[in-house]
């Protein structure tokens, strides 16, 4: 396909989704106009890009002419299919049972899965699922800042799979590199991770829109260390939505320079901005955010008071005994459960609905 970011107007059906013959019947319309048609499936319904040069008013006046068109939207935002104005703004998600909006999503589990000890990932994977989680993290291969430290092992995919298979949830890994995509998606994992050092990857972010198209799965886009708008945020999830899964969930986890003390410079007050301008989910990681255990259940309410969607926890059965950030920053099951209860009280408490 083109250029992603030449998606230029998008078509809105009547029905839910064009049959094959009306699909064709639009294809050969706009590809007399030198343009091609994306669909960009959501939950219900299918919208349907035209990627290209749209201004031919002649090409526009055919489609709309057709019975089975109900408009074509020109939107005029940078983020064209994220934008809160965008048809998919009642795009749902939904991942580990949790339909995002209607109930608070819990990831968590360790930083860095330990290839060397299995049994430590088995355990912490029961334990978040007991404390209430719904999506297990585990990290496969690592972003260090210290290219000395552990980076990762790819065994540790067997590892997280299992642990996947054991507890019933499904599994959230970081792929660093286009070459990972497909070994994680084959593998079985639901949620692809972006890190931070990656989410300005542009081409990184294109290959895996391009890899989850047809996929049943779903990404969790953190910010940037050094991103700084909103907009150019939404901007990263939109390379990635415009490949035709709009499956992605915006994760503030802090920002550079740190405030004195904690990791990073904790951002989980950008969730009502974020949420002024696309309809996508937020779900906060508070503890890369604060960088320490002690400081993670504060952050993690204040990221639910400010309006977040969920929280991705690193938590571990025995801290000390993990490595990657898990000796510093992962809580314990008990300490993860208690956060939870808390967290999804105020969520109720702020949706004002009663505590699931
Ligand atoms: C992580 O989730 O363990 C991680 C490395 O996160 P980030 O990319 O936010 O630093
Ligand atoms: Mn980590």
């Amino acid at each position: 396909m083109r250029g992603i970011l030449r998606i230029a107007a998008m078509i809105l059906p009547k029905i839910n989704r064009l049959t094959a013959k009306q699909l064709a019947e639009v294809t050969t319309i706009v590809t007399e106009f030198g343009c091609k048609i994306q669909p960009i499936v959501g939950a219900v319904r299918t919208i349907y890009a035209i990627v290209g040069d749209e201004r031919d008013e002649l090409m526009i006046n055919r489609i709309e002419g057709l019975d089975y068109i109900d408009r074509i939207d020109r939107i005029q935002s940078p983020f064209k299919l994220m934008d809160k104005r965008s048809d998919l703004a009642t795009h749902r998600i939904t991942i580990g049972g949790v339909t995002l909006g209607k109930q608070l999503l819990v990831i968590a589990g360790a930083c860095t899965i330990d290839p060397k000890n299995p049994n430590y990932f088995y355990e912490t994977a029961a334990a978040v699922k007991e404390a209430g989680a719904h999506v297990l993290r585990g990290g496969v291969w690592k972003p260090r800042t210290n290219p000395y430290t552990f980076q990762g092992d790819v065994k540790s995919l067997d590892i997280l799979l299992e642990a996947s298979r054991r507890t019933g949830l499904p599994v959230d890994t970081e792929v660093m590199e286009v070459t990972h995509i497909p070994l994680a998606l084959d593998a079985g994992v639901r949620m692809l991770q972006v890190g931070a050092r990656n989410a300005l990857n542009y081409s990184l972010l294109r290959a895996i829109g391009r890899a989850i198209a047809e996929r049943e799965a779903c990404v969790l886009l953190k910010r940037s260390i050094h991103m700084g708008t909103v907009s150019e945020f939404i901007s990263a999830a939109e390379y990635i939505a415009a490949f035709g899964n709009p499956n992605i969930l915006l994760c503030p986890r802090g920002t550079a320079p740190a405030l004195d003390g904690y990791r990073n410079h904790p951002d989980e007050s950008i969730t009502p901005l974020l949420k002024e301008k696309t309809w996508a989910p937020v779900v906060v990681d508070p503890s890369h955010s604060v960088g320490k255990a002690s400081y993670v259940p504060a952050c993690a309410l204040a990221a639910v008071a400010y309006g977040a969607d969920g929280l991705c926890i690193e938590a571990h059965v025995s801290p000390s005994h993990g490595i990657g950030d898990d000796p510093k920053q992962a809580v314990t099951p008990s300490v993860l459960a208690a956060t939870i209860s808390q967290a999804k009280q105020l969520w109720a408490l702020r949706r004002g609905v009663k505590a699931a």
